[in-house]
């Protein structure tokens, strides 16, 4: 039994009043079932940990740099450091990173090993732009997605880690994929990982992410190989997000 999760992805949105004020509102309902994760801005990672403290609520990071350790590369924050302020989680690979910052499947494959090398879980995102399911070519997409990270760090990598099915044109469009089209593609990821190793296919948790809601949640989430979700826009008003994460239970 995989036990779900929910991941909040505040994006760029936020200040340290927005934080305590959601987190407290989150906090206040004491949602119980799936794992629940908060990943707000790198800069509000340390008072969101410290407003988490003592709850089940967990926190991740938006991304991490490429390069272990520490050294001259201006701007960025290493996975040890997202680990010392309290991080437990890293998205990796979400399709904003990969289009407004060129990330590519190798350099995703070293932010994942970097992550887990430092203690954090990462949340490996995956999915198609619409041109590309159009074209016919989702599997070919996804598949290397997954297999980049696999070629590189092998498969017992993904023992201790997340992926999450984001279709590019369901993120923050308000178009969701149908529960069908989601389970179709998480049974495919499934088989990727199954592929290497049954084991940890059966046991790796797959979120679907892009567009979920209070009133479509239940319904993907009830898909067998849908193991909860990654939330955007309604991971920023707490109403939302507790339906979502009921709707997890
Ligand atoms: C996301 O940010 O990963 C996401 C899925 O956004 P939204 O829920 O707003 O589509």
């Amino acid at each position: 039994m995989r036990r779900k999760v929910v991941a909040g992805n505040w994006k760029m949105h936020g200040s340290r009043a927005m934080a305590r004020e959601l987190v407290g509102q989150i906090l206040a309902a004491s949602p119980g079932g799936p794992e629940i994760i908060l990943c707000p801005p790198s800069v509000y990672i340390s008072e969101v940990v410290r407003l988490c403290e003592g709850s089940a609520l967990m926190v991740g990071a938006q991304d991490l740099a490429e390069r272990d350790g520490s050294g001259a590369f201006t701007g960025d924050v290493s996975a040890d450091m997202l680990h010392d302020v309290g991080a437990r989680w890293v998205l990796v690979g979400h399709s904003e990173r990969r289009e407004y910052h060129a990330e590519t499947n190798d350099m995703l494959a070293r932010k994942f090993d970097s992550a887990q090398k430092s203690g954090l879980t990462p949340i490996l995102c995956v999915g198609e732009t619409l041109a590309e399911r159009e074209a016919g070519r989702v599997e070919e997409v996804i598949g290397e997605q997954i297999h980049a990270v696999i070629r590189a760090n092998g498969i017992a990598t993904f023992e201790n880690a997340v992926l999450a099915y984001e279709p590019v044109w369901a993120i923050g469009t308000g178009k969701v994929a149908t529960p069908a089209q989601a389970q179709e593609v998480h049974a495919f990821i499934r088989s990727q990982l199954a592929r290497e190793d049954a084991n940890i296919a059966g046991l790796t948790r797959v979120l679907y992410g892009g567009s979920v809601k209070p009133a479509n949640a239940a319904e993907l989430f009830a898909q067998p190989d849908v193991d909860g979700g990654l939330i955007g826009g309604a991971s920023l008003a707490a109403s939302d997000f507790l339906a979502i994460c009921a709707a997890a239970r």
